[in-house]
């Protein structure tokens, strides 16, 4: 897992910070042992909520503001083949909801929810099956990327669509990872719509960028090769130096900002004034856990949190 260096407030005295610093640490590695309703709890800002029209009724609140969205059908490393296809029809559920709401969205799905876990072509159907609705309502998918031993897959899965004519599909790249720049390279015969994200998977120093100006770096050179050899960049970051960046190299129409739902939303709502375009991502489901617990372990204030939900309930004994 991805665990960024914390900035704290200028506010609080650098030993505090430290030791603020030392506990934040210790909490995300001791996350996955904290109970699954006080996580259920403190998570639930980045999270939709359980139905379809939890979803659809934040993408209408999103649109109303002035951003747009894209969809995600929680569910990852999925090993049974029912679950895959759960997630394939609650896909054409959320097209259908989108396209009979009128609503500016998309949706993001993740390999391993459709099957990669299975084998190659369970995945390689149920994404043509999503692609395909897609297409047929006038809409866009774009292709997670999950952690490294995933990325070749993914990248063939979305050459392949794009060989078979399906051109309503997007794929990311993450800038954390040393391949980039030449994945890069090699899609850009295809044009491709990318999304460019840090990358929230810790993965080794031999594959991997790992120190935070390092990513930082990296992103900046992704961001400035896809702006001139993409067809369109997603530009997925809260970082304000990596957003401010972005306005000073994609000086072009062929780009968009995007954001995680509950994450910094001060920080889009600038962007929209300032006219730029804004995507939220927007991930429902019963299986919130596992995207969850990626989320608090990036939460700069994870400690804050567990400690405020901790006093809240022994208060209310
Ligand atoms: C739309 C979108 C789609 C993404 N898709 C993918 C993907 O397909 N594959 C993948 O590997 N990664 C994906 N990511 C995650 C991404 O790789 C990063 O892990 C994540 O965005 C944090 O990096 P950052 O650029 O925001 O910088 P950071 O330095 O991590 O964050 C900048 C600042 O934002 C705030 N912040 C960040 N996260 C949180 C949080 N959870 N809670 C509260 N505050 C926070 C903090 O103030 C922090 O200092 C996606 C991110 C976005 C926005």
């Amino acid at each position: 897992m991805s665990v960024p260096l914390r900035r704290g407030s200028r506010a609080v005295p650098l030993e505090s910070r430290a030791a603020l610093a030392v506990l934040d640490r210790a909490i995300v590695r001791l996350l996955p042992t904290v109970p699954r309703p006080v996580v259920r709890r403190i998570a639930d800002r980045y999270i939709a909520g359980e139905e379809l029209d939890d979803a659809i009724a934040t993408v209408a609140r999103l649109n109303a503001e002035g951003k747009s969205a894209t969809v995600d059908v929680l569910g990852e490393e999925v090993r049974r083949r029912e679950e895959a296809d759960a997630i394939v029809r609650a896909y054409h559920d959320v097209f259908e909801a989108i396209r009979d709401g009128g609503l500016g969205s998309n949706v993001s799905v993740k390999p391993t929810g459709l099957g990669l876990k299975l084998g190659y072509d369970v995945a390689r159907a149920n994404v043509e099956t999503v692609v395909r609705h897609a297409a047929e309502v006038r809409n866009f998918v774009r292709i997670d990327m999950e952690d490294a031993s995933t990325t070749d897959d993914t990248l063939r899965l979305y050459r392949e669509l794009r060989e078979l004519g399906l051109d309503n599909v997007g794929i990311v790249l993450q800038a954390r990872l040393r391949r980039t720049l030449g994945d890069i390279e090699s899609l850009s015969d295809l044009r491709p719509n990318v999304r460019i994200c840090k990358g929230i998977y810790l993965e080794p120093d031999a594959i991997a960028f790992t120190g935070f100006e390092e990513i930082r770096a990296a992103y900046v050179r992704a961001l400035e090769a896809l702006v001139e050899s993409a067809s369109y960049v997603g530009i997925a970051t809260h970082d304000e130096f990596l957003i401010s960046e972005g306005k000073r190299v994609a000086r072009n129409d062929r780009h968009e900002f995007q954001m995680l739902l509950g994450v910094r939303p001060s920080l889009g709502d600038d962007l929209v004034r300032a006219g730029e375009k804004l995507r939220i991502y927007v991930p429902f489901g019963r299986q919130w856990y596992e995207y969850s617990l990626r989320r608090l372990q990036e939460n700069p204030r994870i400690a804050g949190y567990i400690a405020g939900d901790t006093i809240s309930r022994v208060l209310s004994r």
